[in-house]
């Protein structure tokens, strides 16, 4: 994928940088372990310190001093889930703010112009992530909505992704302002909706690609169905996204499910897993869950996970990220994400290996 900060070998784990961090992992360290691309939150980052601070600091790239790619949602999936008091309508949502309470309208036009000012590589279509279990008229009302936000947010999109606020050598020049990975513009990818509904997802999926989107994400999974129809939805939408653009399903999942997702051509995905469960002490290792905390690894003088040659694991013992996360120490949280970071890094990496073309050398023909 050639982005403008970077040219992403797929498929890749994205790791989540809320509000402009990877929580608790300095972006250098971040770099080092690999990542090509992360994820902030534009619900946040528009909250706090404000999108229009970010434009004025020259980006979120910035801002964050992250030189790699970047992608920034729409803000939508946070608007549902972390505010009260919401009101859709089919101009967009008023919602009040989870930090002081403050009423916003977010438009898909507004969540572009954001985007936009946040700079990332890749923007989002503003979408509504429609929840589960949801019945069919509930599905099709909610697919309707987002089929129509994802109409405005390309338009919007297409007629302003001149102003993204990047250094004078970022700029595109007026020959490039066409829509394609021609790598020197910012991108938009649209979201395929439509609950556990296939026909609906059908749909859904032939709509945006008459659209023309820069790529495109399967969202609306890892809202609470089971494993199972995350992975028939997956299977059914997969092969209406054309190969040739990028095909991301949004937030997740667990070590297993991003490789098998991989393995069936996902090229993208992210998730707050490794990242959140290490700061409660559950690590990823190759011989499965290990929670740091049980009282088993009190003197387990060995890494958290033999077979990981991360920094964490060629230095550290199992017994001393036990103590620290007993003694609340923030050294835990940094230590624990940056394993589970390398460990979901690593299984992409795996991956690319396997499915890298096999280059054969053509054998002399006998004479
Ligand atoms: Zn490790």
């Amino acid at each position: 994928m050639h982005l403008p900060h970077q040219t992403v070998e797929t498929p890749v784990f994205m790791p989540v940088g809320t509000a402009g961090s990877v929580k608790a992992v300095p972006q250098d360290v971040v770099e080092t372990l690999g990542a090509q691309i992360i994820l902030g939150n534009t619900y946040h980052l528009y909250l706090r310190p404000g999108h229009d601070a970010i434009r004025r600091m020259g980006g979120l790239h910035r801002f964050i001093s992250w030189p790699r790619a970047m992608l920034t949602d729409s803000g939508g999936f946070q608007v549902y889930s972390l505010t009260q008091l919401r009101k859709v309508t089919d101009e967009g949502v008023r919602f009040r703010s989870h930090l002081d309470g403050s009423s916003h309208f977010f438009t898909p036009e507004h969540s572009m112009d954001v985007q936009i000012a946040l700079g990332a590589d890749i923007c989002m279509a503003f979408d509504e992530c429609t929840e589960y279990p949801a019945d069919r008229s509930r599905a099709e009302e909610s697919l309707r909505l987002t089929m129509a936000w994802a109409r405005r947010s390309l338009d919007h999109f297409r007629a302003h992704q001149h102003e993204v606020p990047w250094p004078q050598d970022w700029v595109p020049q007026v020959s490039n302002l066409r829509p394609g990975m021609d790598g020197r513009t910012q991108k938009l990818f649209g979201i395929v909706q439509g609950g556990m509904y296939h026909d609906l997802r059908r749909e859904s999926a032939e709509r945006l690609v008459e659209m023309d989107f820069d790529g495109y994400a399967i969202g609306g999974l890892s809202v609470g169905e089971p494993r199972e129809l995350t992975l028939d939805v997956i299977r059914e939408v997969l092969p209406l996204l054309p190969k040739d653009k990028p095909r991301y399903v949004m937030g997740v999942g667990y070590p297993e499910e991003i490789e098998q997702y991989a393995r069936i051509g996902v090229d993208m995905m992210d998730c707050v897993l490794p990242t959140r469960a290490a700061r409660h002490g559950l690590l990823f290792t190759s011989q499965g869950r290990v929670n740091i905390k049980n009282k088993q690894y009190a003197e387990d003088q060995g890494p958290a996970d033999p077979a990981c040659n991360c920094m964490v694991c060629r230095r550290y013992s199992r017994a001393y990220l036990r103590h620290l996360i007993q003694c609340g120490e923030p050294l835990a949280g940094t230590l624990n994400t940056i394993h589970n970071l390398a460990y979901y890094l690593g299984i992409m990496q795996r991956v690319r290996k396997d499915l890298a073309p096999v280059v054969t050398t053509p054998q002399p023909v006998n004479p």
